[in-house]
């Protein structure tokens, strides 16, 4: 993948990068080149892109495209267990052009290829979020646990709560 995805999954829980990695090197092999565009945000980040589309209150502002319904906390972005990805118009080392068209064939192999790792496609949803991907054996949306952990020790607290491949979570007390 490229240096900016790579950077991106860095930040991200290792068995999802290790995921995207892979389904990068199938697109590639099929001629397609796909980027991270999003991976780990802090609340900060949610929140604004949340007030991006909804009104102070929290309700939808309808003038505004679609971003997120989560705000800080609620989003798997916010805990690196979720990423934004998108092909490329173009081929290999040229400038990163990203086709958000999601009947595009580039499209449809880079959301074959995630899946077939086992990521769940937010195309999915009935609020279709067609770049996002995120790790199935998580919730789908973030829960009180994850957040009281993250203030507590931060990504690592919420990570050593589960075992390494996700197979299952073990509940830890909640103090
Ligand atoms: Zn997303």
């Amino acid at each position: 993948m490229d240096e900016i995805s790579e950077k991106r999954l860095a930040l991200c829980h290792p068995l999802l990068r290790e995921k995207v990695e892979a389904a990068a090197t199938l697109c590639e092999a099929q001629g397609v080149y796909i980027r991270v565009v999003s991976g780990l945000r802090t609340y900060e980040e949610q929140d604004q892109l949340f007030f991006s589309c909804h009104h102070s209150d929290g309700t939808r502002d309808f003038t505004k495209p679609w971003k997120t319904n989560a705000r800080g906390g609620w989003s798997n972005h916010n805990f690196g267990m979720a990423v934004d990805v998108a092909p490329s118009m173009h081929g290999k080392d040229v400038p990163f052009n990203p086709d958000w068209d999601v009947v595009h064939p580039a499209f449809q192999i880079m959301i074959r290829e995630l899946k077939s790792q086992g990521l769940v496609w937010g195309g999915d949803w009935k609020q279709r979020d067609d770049d996002h991907f995120q790790l199935a054996d998580v919730e789908v949306t973030p829960t009180t646990e994850n957040r009281i952990l993250f203030a507590k020790g931060g990504l690592p607290a919420v990570w050593a709560s589960y075992r390494d491949d996700l197979s299952r979570m073990p509940r830890t007390e909640m103090a």
